[in-house]
C-alpha cells in the first residue's frame, strides 16, 4: 500500500488523496482542478480554517492577522516567500482576525502577528511578532522536527 496523505483543496476545501511521492509534482484537485499547492498562503475565513487544521494530514502553518496591522502587512512578504520554501509539506494558512473574530476569540490570540502551527488539530507551536521568511521557516523546522 502506498502512502498518502490527505490534502483540503484551497479552492473548494475537498479531501483530496494525495500518494507521498506525487506530493511535489504540483498536484491538483479531483473536484475542482485547482492547484492545491499556489506559492502563497490560502485566506480562509472561519470554517475553511477549521477545516483546513482538522482535516488536514500535513502541518498547518497560520498567520492571525489583520489589515490596520502593519507589522502584519509588512509580514506578507515574507510569509509568501516562506510558504514558496515550506510547500508542499507545509499548508500556509491566514486568518484574518479583524473579519473573523470568532476564530480570536476562540485561540486566544492577544496580539497580531501571531504565527501558530497545527497537527492534527492540535497547536504545535505559536509565537507572536512579525518575522522574515527565514525566520518563518526556521521556527516551523524547528516545530516538526
Ligand atoms: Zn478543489
Amino acid at each position: 500500500m502506498s502512502q498518502d496523505l490527505v490534502i483540503i483543496c484551497p479552492a473548494c476545501q475537498s479531501k483530496n488523496r494525495v500518494p507521498l511521492d506525487k506530493l511535489e509534482s504540483q498536484p491538483s484537485c479531483g473536484r475542482c482542478k485547482a492547484a492545491l499547492f499556489q506559492g502563497h498562503p490560502v485566506e480562509a475565513d472561519s470554517a475553511a480554517f477549521k477545516r483546513l487544521i482538522e482535516h488536514s494530514e500535513q502541518p498547518v502553518l497560520v498567520d492571525f492577522w489583520a489589515p490596520w496591522c502593519g507589522p502584519c502587512v509588512q509580514m506578507a512578504p515574507q510569509l509568501n516567500a516562506a510558504t514558496g520554501r515550506l510547500e508542499p509539506q507545509i499548508r500556509v494558512v491566514k486568518v484574518d482576525v479583524q473579519a473573523h473574530q470568532d476564530v480570536g476569540a476562540e485561540f486566544g490570540i492577544r496580539s497580531i502577528p501571531t504565527l501558530a502551527l497545527f497537527h492534527g488539530g492540535r497547536e504545535i507551536a505559536r509565537t507572536q511578532g512579525a518575522m522574515g521568511a527565514m525566520e518563518i521557516v526556521g521556527f516551523v523546522a524547528e516545530a516538526v522536527r
